[in-house]
């Protein structure tokens, strides 16, 4: 009998950790494990506000997955994924096209632009490592260029569309960043505006109490940001934003950090998809076909009151644990286990040194919350790297700091 294929797409969160609990926890030759990858790298999405300010390196947000992968148990295939034909059973990549007998679809998210004119072509969006480094070297460029056209204040106008948990920790880590570049550059700090505009009536990650979005504004705002709540975007140009009041702020940096959407291949391969995602069975599988799993941003898990989680990493990594746990239980002729998800709190930074959250119900703020932000950091490295991956980044760290 051959073994069973199993190909997992996506070397995110919820993908990477199947293939690291198949790793763990499968016999030799137990299953025949193909994870696919646009990259050699996996990269940290939660670390990418910082690299996109510039108050950290990208190579701290990153992790090589020869590092993480053993490559005797688990195949990796750097490629593009083109289509998933689930009829056959089937996955076009770049090169080549795989068969397998269960499929694993963690190809995280698009961004969502709800339709408003300009936003794909003149906003920025923080999604991967290519585009942080994008972002950086564009806000650099603005206060470069500034000097050379000294009335131009709006090449030192930044606009950040959404204030949920993206928009907030990128516009805390910039704000951090300006009185450096202001340094290096010259520049006055009272030229720069940093705008953050949220169409609902409240910024900060959605479900925090409203104490903590107080205190987390406050803090913003002491930074120097400008909040323009209960208003949206309605037209993003090459000069700047329209906003739905009519207003025109303009900007030499529109960064949209408003919504997501699954990854538009699932669409395109037929599956039903709300927002380009998934909703899934109690074992994450597909509705349509019970041999695709889906995990991450591109699939729909409900609460058992029928609300949907939001999609978030948390949800990802215990995602892929299911999901390798399920796919194991099969090969062994035992029966899948649903998926239940444990929320153990968010925590959004606010930039250097201070951050907001909630530990199930407990309230956090500032230095303390920031010191758990890094704590479930250094928590995720572990899960997949362990001691030597901790050790291994604190040492980097260490030396961009230098
Ligand atoms: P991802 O982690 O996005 O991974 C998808 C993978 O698929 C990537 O490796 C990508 O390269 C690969 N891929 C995509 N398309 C293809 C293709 N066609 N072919 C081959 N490979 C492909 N969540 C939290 O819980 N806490 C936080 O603090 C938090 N902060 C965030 C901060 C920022 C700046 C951002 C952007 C997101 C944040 N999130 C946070 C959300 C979280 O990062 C996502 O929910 C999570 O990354 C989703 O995981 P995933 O496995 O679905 O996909």
């Amino acid at each position: 009998m051959s073994t069973t294929k199993i190909v997992i797409l996506g070397a995110g969160y919820g993908g990477l950790v199947t293939a690291i609990r198949l790793q763990k926890k499968m016999r030799r030759k137990e299953l025949d494990v193909t994870l696919v990858n646009k990259h050699d790298y996996h990269y940290i999405t939660t670390h990418l506000h910082m690299p996109a300010a510039g108050t950290d390196h990208h190579e701290n947000a990153r992790v090589t997955i020869s590092d993480l992968i053993d490559e005797r148990k688990i195949r990796f295939v750097k490629s593009t994924v083109r289509q998933i034909l689930p009829d056959e059973k089937k996955v076009v990549l770049d090169e080549a096209t795989l068969d397998y007998d269960y499929l694993v679809v963690g190809l995280g998210s698009e961004t969502e632009t709800f339709g408003i004119p300009g936003m794909q072509e003149y906003a920025m969006s923080i999604k991967s490592i290519n585009s942080v480094r994008f972002i950086r070297q564009h806000i650099e460029y603005m206060f470069a260029k500034s000097k050379m056209e000294p009335k131009r204040k709006d090449y030192l106008t930044f606009v950040v569309g959404g204030a949920g948990f993206t928009g907030t920790e990128f516009v805390g880590e910039l704000a951090d960043r300006i009185p450096v570049l202001c340094k290096t550059y010259d520049v006055d700090p009272t030229d720069v505006r940093i705008y953050n505009v949220e169409a609902s009536p409240s910024a900060l990650p959605p479900g925090l109490p409203i104490d903590l979005i107080e205190y987390g504004m406050e803090v913003m705002r002491r930074k120097g940001v400008q909040y323009k709540l209960s208003t949206a975007i309605k037209a993003c140009t090459a000069e700047g934003v329209i906003l739905g009041n009519g207003e025109f702020i303009r900007a030499g940096t529109i960064v949209w950090s408003g919504g997501i959407r699954g990854n538009s291949l699932l669409q395109q391969a037929g599956f039903d998809v709300q927002r380009g995602r998934v909703k899934v069975d109690s074992c994450l599988r597909s509705y349509q076909f019970s041999d695709v799993f889906i995990t991450g941003d591109c699939s729909i898990v409900t609460s058992p009151e029928g609300t949907p989680y939001p999609a978030n990493a948390q949800i990802a990594v215990q995602q892929g644990y299911n999901a390798a746990r399920n796919l194991l239980q099969m090969a062994r002729g035992k029966e899948m286990r649903p998926f239940v998800y444990d929320y153990k709190g968010t925590v959004a930074s606010l930039g250097r040194g201070d951050a907001v959250g909630l530990l199930k119900v407990k309230k956090v703020k500032g230095r303390l919350a920031s010191f758990l932000k890094k704590v479930i950091d250094a928590r995720y490295l572990y899960l997949i790297g362990g001691i030597p991956l901790i050790w291994k980044k604190m040492i980097r760290k260490q030396k961009s700091a230098t």
